[in-house]
């Protein structure tokens, strides 16, 4: 349970403004210029831009078009004003434009002084500076959309809200805009709005129309950038939290996704359990409201198949950045068609299975199934912008609750929670690329880094000074405890003794581990001398025996059936200066690979996906897989005296194919006889196999549902990583049933193939980006000749 840890000072503050009657905190209505009938006409109509309206079947717009379309909004209306953030992974322009009335957009600079104030209470000295923040405060909202770019109505909602709010004279419309600033990032991922729609485009009329493209979306993260709220290791997810969250600290954040076709139309908070525990309850109450407000207006609309507390929790902090921040994460889930292409849903073909809910019948959570037939972009953006629009009238209403519940928060972090360690100290003497991520991660997240100025004790340690200290008294304490300390996820099942319940993503997010950095918990050593605030540490990442003329050369395949893991490959080894070329189904069926390649990396995938690709659907050259003569030519290579290098799932796919003398021993087993879905577990390493060279005997594994090894001819395979063999020792941070499955067994082999080898990983050692901690076994595999 977390509960306040005393009531101080800075409590008695908050008291005294929340019970400061209601009217007092309204702010007096500013006095408006008359209305600009003749302005109005001059907004430029999405049509007038895209040359379609947003919800036209089968009509998308590509990127260049809707920062046209924004450009052009902002020059002829006085309540939106345009920003270029910055530049995306493949140099778009990444903007965002703000809308309110023309006199708040007019002391835009005062409103983010205010809202900052009120973000670290320790800034406001005295009641009467809450009272006036909170007096003329503004609500806050950001909304996100864009960021998965295949669920197209991310790209025309933002459209018809801006213009919406650009030109309704309505009283809610003008209510919302004087209570609230609203950021909109029309899409989080630029670059994806054109891969997306340059593939629809020219897929029309074809058999592949509304495939989804035969590449990432995102060039490096694909699906995955919205799973990369706490690591930032992509410049867009680093924009939007330097650029918007930490200078904007908005009360609401509200992301507009797409889910499958066959379930509720509209997915609005109330998340399922479990809920991370770091995260502020009165933000859950938050989301439990406001989606639940949002729900019920859409109701009043006439939008039937809304379901709230249904199929998502609020484990991860990977996709819920703002929990960690002050703010509400509404996520808001429509049903997709097929990109922009219309689909028929019979009623009896709505998912019966569907978490929390049944589509076909009415519940508490879920009052107005939806009756089915045909489902097209235009629903779509209808649904997702008036919940956006409903969203937006209740933080104008409500502004005063939002502004001084987002102080409570705040006030709550830095006073600290019951049961909180005080801090976390974390010595300087350790690896300094490792170091630079970790503070890196704190500092996009506001978490303040200080040194301690003398030598201290604690927790039986004594500690120099300038050993780095994170104190969890501040406004953003959640974010650095959720990311320093192990994860304990809850043991759910299905029903009582029945197989486990899925998490929505992964379990563990322990930095320390993933990094293979020491940071220690301490309680209060009592007289603790810390520095100001210090800016993060740097390190360029680097490995050594990748130069010029030494560097081995290496491939890595890439499916048009695309996966996130080849993604995160190149992004690892981009990062790191590990060159490569990216090689696909033809390159490895011509084969010939042993003249011009030393190692080819198979990145995560499923031996089915990487032998068969994409449907036949799909045009030339993106269906059918490797097939059997990419295998022959795999095999060649590796008899030729290569390396294959396989990740996880595709271990599974070498051992298939070549009939390698190793067993996977979780083949078929189901998920009530074993289960970690994303979990961080100790690996004891051979660190006289030249894979672990300069490695620590014990490690750590990214765990997600790979294999584990049985060897069965030890004279060809060699173990270089293997999971303790005490059941109770796997098991670092996140969740695992029945850890004795693999207790004991390989977690990483070299397998003599010809004049080559294959070597397996039955983890991912370079799990989004993060688990630098098992980067070098990676490296050094590419370098085995
Ligand atoms: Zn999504």
């Amino acid at each position: 349970m977390l509960t306040p840890r005393r009531a101080g000072a800075a409590l008695a503050l908050v008291a005294v403004v929340a019970a400061t009657p209601l009217a007092a905190q309204q702010h007096p209505r500013p006095k408006r210029p008359a209305p600009a009938r003749h302005a109005a006409p001059k907004i430029p109509t999405p049509k007038s831009i895209l040359g379609f309206d947003p919800g036209d079947d089968r009509k998308l717009p590509d990127w260049p078009a809707l920062v046209r379309y924004f450009r052009a909004l902002a020059e002829a209306s006085d309540r939106v004003d345009y920003r270029e953030l910055g530049k995306s992974t493949l140099g778009a322009p990444f903007i965002a434009v703000v809308i309110s009335s023309p006199q708040n957009l007019k002391r835009l600079g005062r409103f983010r002084d205010l809202n900052a104030r009120l973000a670290d209470p320790r800034t406001l000295s005295t009641n009467r500076e809450a009272e006036d923040a909170l007096r003329d405060g503004r609500t806050v909202v950001l909304l996100t959309s864009g960021v998965h770019s295949d669920e197209v109505g991310g790209s025309l909602s933002p459209v018809a809200l801006a213009y919406r709010l650009a030109t309704d004279t309505s009283a809610a419309t003008r209510a919302i805009l004087d209570n609230v600033i609203l950021w909109l990032v029309p899409a989080v991922n630029p670059d994806g709005v054109s891969i997306v729609t340059h593939w629809y485009n020219r897929t029309l009329g074809t058999g592949a129309e509304g495939t989804s493209p035969p590449e990432l979306y995102h060039h490096y993260a694909g699906h995955d950038l919205n799973r990369d709220w706490y690591a930032f290791t992509q410049v867009e997810s680093q924009i939007v939290a330097d650029s918007l969250y930490d200078v904007w600290h908005p009360q609401i954040v509200m992301d507009l996704h797409q889910q499958g076709p066959n379930g509720s139309r509209l997915f609005l908070p109330p998340y399922l359990d479990p809920i991370e525990p770091n995260v502020d309850p009165l933000l859950v109450d938050g989301d439990n409201a406001l989606g639940s407000a949002m729900a019920w207006d859409l109701a009043g609309l006439g939008r039937t198949g809304v379901a709230i507390n249904a199929l998502y929790d609020a484990w991860t902090p990977s996709r819920a950045f703002a929990h960690y921040h002050g703010a509400v994460r509404i996520l808001c889930e429509a049903a997709s068609a097929d990109l922009a292409s219309p689909v028929d849903i019979p009623f009896d073909q709505l998912s019966a299975g569907a978490r929390g809910f049944n589509p076909r019948e009415r519940s508490w959570n879920f009052p107005q199934p939806w009756p089915g037939g045909r489902w097209t972009i235009r629903d779509i953006v209808g649904y997702q912008t008036d919940a956006a629009y409903a969203m937006l009238q209740h933080a104008a209403a409500n502004r005063s609750e939002w502004l001084s519940n987002f102080l409570s928060v705040g006030w709550r972090g830095v006073r600290g929670w019951r049961g909180w360690p005080y801090a976390y100290v974390i010595p300087k003497q350790q690896d300094s690329i490792a170091l630079a991520t970790l503070f890196a991660v704190l500092h996009h997240g506001g978490v303040e880094i200080r040194t301690a100025t003398q030598g201290f004790g604690a927790g039986g340690s004594r500690y120099p000074a300038g050993t780095y200290v994170v104190s969890l008294r501040q406004p953003y304490a959640a974010f650095a405890k959720t990311l320093l300390e192990p994860q304990v996820y809850p043991d759910r099942r299905q029903y009582p003794g029945g197989p486990p319940e899925r998490p929505y993503d992964v379990t563990a997010n322990t930095l320390p581990l993933l990094l293979g950095v020491t940071a220690n918990p301490i309680d209060d050593p009592g007289h603790l001398q810390l520095s100001a605030p210090i800016p993060p540490p740097r390190a360029k990442p680097g490995y050594p025996g990748f130069g010029p003329g030494v560097a081995p050369r290496v491939a890595v395949y890439r499916s048009y059936d695309a996966t996130m893991d080849e993604g995160w490959t190149r992004w690892v080894f981009d990062t790191w200066k590990v060159p490569y070329l990216s090689i696909v189904d033809s390159t490895v069926r011509a084969g010939g690979l042993k003249a011009r390649f030393d190692v080819i990396v198979l990145p995560d995938q499923s031996p089915h996906a990487l032998l068969e690709g994409l449907p036949g659907r799909y045009p030339a050259p993106f269906a059918g897989g490797l097939g059997t003569a990419g295998v022959d030519a795999l095999r060649q290579f590796v008899q030729e005296g290569g390396t294959l290098v396989a990740l996880n799932d595709a271990s599974r796919f070498l051992i298939q194919t070549l009939l390698l003398p190793v067993r996977n021993v979780l083949e078929g087993v189901p998920d009530d006889e074993f289960y970690a879905p994303g979990s961080i577990f100790r690996m004891e390493l051979d660190t006289s196999a030249a894979e672990a060279h300069g490695m620590p005997p014990k490690s750590i594994a990214w765990y997600e549902g790979g294999p584990a090894f049985d060897v069965l001819d030890s004279t060809q395979v060699r173990v270089i990583g293997r999971y303790p063999t005490d059941p109770g020792a796997l098991l670092l941070s996140g969740w695992v049933l029945h850890p004795e499955r693999v207790a004991g067994r390989a977690a990483l082999v070299e397998v003599k193939v010809g004049q080559g080898r294959a070597i397996l990983f039955g983890f991912r050692p370079q799990y989004r980006g993060q688990s630098v901690a098992s980067y070098p076994l990676l490296f050094n595999s590419l370098q085995i000749r």
